[in-house]
């Protein structure tokens, strides 16, 4: 941080008063929005080093950068307050995105960003743990996107299949220092099977299809070396055709090796096309999930790849593969209902 002469004696000045009146041996300024703890014994001694970011998109990854180290458990004020601002920026940047006039085609996709962001307000709204202050400003938050969901379902303009959010299907929290930033936007797609080994008995409830991902999640953060910091997908579809939101698109993929996933977004199927058809179901939810995809982000049919297409692997199974070249050649307009 470069400062002028005269900002660093204000800081000086600032920093001598607060020490004045508080006796903590803090370094740094607290930022003026979050309010102090009202027991003095909570008082961490060394600030998080997000703190001192200006707000905005570099503070935001800073925060979730440090989240991922800590322990959800350990209710303390900085953690609440980390979590409470990654879910009001991530609101805002949906927020900014509707004004902007982008509350069409992808409303779906942005109504699961809005209700991941939710989840957690909701959690801090009411926690004893949460002071006074955070309180009120998850309540306040979750009346916004309260508004912003309302706005999103109301766009007439809807094309895209409803996506289910992370808390809803019981993902584990993502570890944000094992992943890679996406950036410079999506320029691919690619569709693979879940084809697990011993795969999780599907019965065609909501409530089998979250057990499977939970699995497969179970299996990208544990059983991999060095461990994944979430599952590798961005979107999982169940033969029922429901869509679950997998890892957030703010982060880099992990599914088709190496350098392959930057800029690839992920879509697995669950089940395994080498032996089994995929549904029409969930034919229909891919086509729609594809074609909301490739709007949203401009990416053109020829970039829509099968996993095999990176690397020698079955996936995504002989029953699919045909589909999937199929979809890239174009068969069909976009917006044409599905006719086999
Ligand atoms: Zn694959």
């Amino acid at each position: 941080m470069k400062l002028s002469l005269s900002r660093a004696t204000t800081l000086v000045l600032v920093l001598s008063a607060t020490l004045a009146t508080s006796g903590c041996r803090t370094q740094s300024v607290r930022p003026p929005t979050p309010a102090l703890s009202s027991s003095a014994s909570e008082a961490p001694k060394a600030l998080p080093p997000w703190v001192e970011e200006p707000f905005g998109a570099e503070r935001l990854h800073k925060t979730e950068l440090w989240l991922g180290e800590q322990d959800p458990q350990k209710r303390s004020f900085w953690l609440i307050e980390a979590e409470l601002e990654l879910a009001m920026g991530r609101l805002q940047e949906v927020q900014q995105e509707v004004r902007r006039g982008g509350a069409s085609s992808q409303s779906a996709l942005q109504a699961s960003r809005v209700r991941n962001a939710r989840t957690a307000l909701e959690k801090i709204a009411h926690e004893d743990s949460a002071d006074e202050s955070q309180q009120k400003r998850a309540q306040d938050s979750l009346a916004s996107a309260d508004t912003l969901l309302a706005q999103l379902g109301q766009s007439r303009k809807t094309t895209g299949v409803p996506v289910i959010a992370r808390a809803q299907w019981g993902a584990a929290p993502a570890r944000a220092a094992l992943m890679i930033k996406n950036s410079g936007g999506w320029k691919k797609i690619t569709v693979h099977h879940s084809a697990e080994a011993d795969p999780t008995p599907l019965d065609g409830s909501a409530a089998s299809s979250a057990a499977a991902l939970r699995q497969i999640q179970r299996s990208h953060l544990k059983g991999k070396t060095p461990p994944w910091g979430d599952i590798g997908y961005h979107y999982l579809i169940d033969p029922e055709g429901r869509v679950f939101q997998g890892r957030d698109l703010a982060w880099q993929g992990a599914h088709a090796k190496g350098d392959n996933n930057i800029q690839n977004i992920g879509i697995c199927l669950l089940g395994n096309f080498d032996e089994e058809k995929p549904t029409q179901a969930a034919l229909d939810s891919l086509r729609k999930l594809l074609d909301d995809l490739r709007r949203t982000y401009r990416i053109p049919r020829s970039e829509v790849h099968k996993h095999a297409d990176f690397r020698s692997t079955d996936c995504p199974g002989k029953f699919l593969k045909p589909w999937v070249e199929a979809y890239r050649k174009g068969s069909g307009s976009d917006s044409a209902a599905h006719a086999n």
